[in-house]
């Protein structure tokens, strides 16, 4: 299994090398050179299987050589016994039709916690056996920083470095981060907002002898292997509802892409999948395009659901790559035209082949407080961003009413208490594990905006200098 990127220029590659680049030195993303397909058979023989054994057997397909016979599902049955219930990721039936697809009961209450917890491991394993070292440096406004953490925690070939916005991150997501207590774990509080914490990393990565010296490396949302590990749960659940044999279609809240491509990924190994709805909220660059083919840039606004409050969706590249026959040529120049204009000039053949699948729509604040109440009214709690895809779901259903429609719930209401509680009057509880949240002590250091105390900071931190 080799790799390609989706700007045509890099040299393909290996997984392991994909896992450790995250970005093409193009500038693209990297793809599998094919899609691996599953027959029939080899699908059936993974319906009911415990979740670790069918992750391990679907990543698998992606790894090559990177991991001798049997690490691969050691790693995954470590990276999922943290979650706190035997089925990992529980489907729930919501009406005749809908189910969510709880993907909240890993470490940090959100989806995130699936690819992190295994990519910790992944790189350990891979940097151990290279004999390196790597610092991880990152900003975060709450939600992948708490999830960064949790998967690099005790983890002995990495040391990671959170920088976030003193006193601009909610309760329960700073606390997930500053209630961690690890060796190779520091949280940094930056006097300034989430922006100067940004600024500051992209001022670290281009400080090269800095760079070099640390070997800085980031989680990028963009990895590959991030993708692959969300794929397991698009098949899980499918299966568990009659595929092969019958058609499924999910429902995903979406901002950077990621979580929606992976189930593109899962349908291109040829899980029968008829349709892909996109939730998304006021930032509706995504509703835009499918509707219009109108993918225009507008300025971020917030929202309810902040972990989709992005206007363009680093992800999307690789679907484009796919609309455009995987023609790296013309997915560069169309990158290129979208990042000097502003507007993404797509073929109308390839966005009509997109509208064949994909269904979307932009939430807006008061469908999500309505949705939320509506469900709640049910006997369900969901979050805002999982609101949002069941919102779009019934905004924008499949064709045929008896395929049943998966939503992707991505985050634990208790992680967003406030929208839930304004939408719902009821606050939500922490799960028991976390329950002692708010009485754990926190470690963080303040620290003001300037690069040379910052860059001090993170040296004194990481262990390879001990
Ligand atoms: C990150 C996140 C999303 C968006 O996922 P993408 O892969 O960026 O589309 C949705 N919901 C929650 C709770 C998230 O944390």
């Amino acid at each position: 299994m080799r790799y390609v990127s989706t700007r045509g220029e890099a040299a393909p590659r290996s997984f392991e090398a994909v896992l450790l680049a995250g970005l093409a030195e193009d500038g693209g993303l990297f793809l599998p050179e094919t899609w691996p397909t599953l027959t029939l058979a080899e699908w059936e023989a993974l319906r009911g299987l415990p979740y670790p054994d069918l992750a391990a057997d679907i990543i698998g397909r992606f790894t090559g050589d990177t991991f001798a016979p049997g690490v691969l599902l050691a790693m995954c049955r470590e990276a999922y016994a943290g979650f706190t219930t035997p089925a990992v990721c529980p489907l729930v039936q919501l009406d005749e039709r809908r189910f969510a697809l709880e993907l909240f009961h890993g470490p940090t209450l959100a989806f995130k916690d699936f690819a992190l917890q295994l990519l910790g491991r992944m790189f350990d394993h891979v940097l151990a056996r290279r004999g390196e070292r790597i610092t991880i440096v990152g900003a975060t406004s709450g939600d992948t920083g708490s999830a960064a953490i949790e998967a690099c925690r005790d983890r002995a070939q990495l040391d990671i470095v959170i920088l976030h916005p003193e006193g601009r991150t909610s309760p329960v997501q700073r606390r997930q981060m500053t209630t961690v207590h690890s060796p190779n774990v520091r949280n940094i509080a930056v006097h300034g907002d989430f922006d100067t914490c940004q600024d500051l990393v992209k001022a670290m990565f281009n400080d090269a002898p800095f760079r070099a010296e640390m070997n800085l490396s980031a989680v990028n949302s963009i990895n590959w292997a991030r993708i692959a590990a969300q794929i397991p749960y698009y098949v899980a659940s499918a299966l568990a509802l009659g595929a092969p044999q019958r058609e499924v279609a999910f429902s995903v809240p979406t901002g950077n892409f990621g979580n929606v491509f992976a189930a593109w990924a899962a349908r291109s190994m040829g899980l029968p999948i008829s349709t892909l709805i996109i939730g998304a909220n006021r930032n509706d660059i995504l509703a835009r395009f499918i509707g219009a083919n109108d993918m225009t840039a507008r300025p971020v606004a917030p929202s309810l659901s902040p972990s989709m409050d992005i206007q363009v969706s680093s992800n999307f590249e690789r679907l484009l790559f796919e609309l455009l026959g995987r023609d790296g040529a013309k997915t560069a120049a169309t990158m290129r035209a979208f990042r000097e204009t502003g507007a993404m000039p797509v073929p109308d053949a390839a966005w009509r082949a997109a509208t064949a699948l994909f269904r979307a729509h932009a939430v807006s604040d008061e469908e999500t407080v309505a949705e939320m109440r509506r469900l709640h009214d049910q006997g369900y709690a969901a979050d805002p961003h999982t609101a949002a895809g069941t919102a779009a779901s019934h905004h924008s259903p499949p064709d045929d009413a008896r395929t049943p429609i998966i939503v992707a719930a991505t985050a634990h209401p208790a992680k967003f208490p406030d929208a839930v509680e304004q939408a719902t009057g009821a606050r939500p509880a922490l799960p028991p594990h976390m329950a002692d949240l708010y009485e754990r002590e926190e470690r963080f250091t303040v620290v003001p905006n300037d690069l040379a105390t910052i860059e001090a900071a993170v040296r004194a931190h990481a262990r390879r200098n001990m």
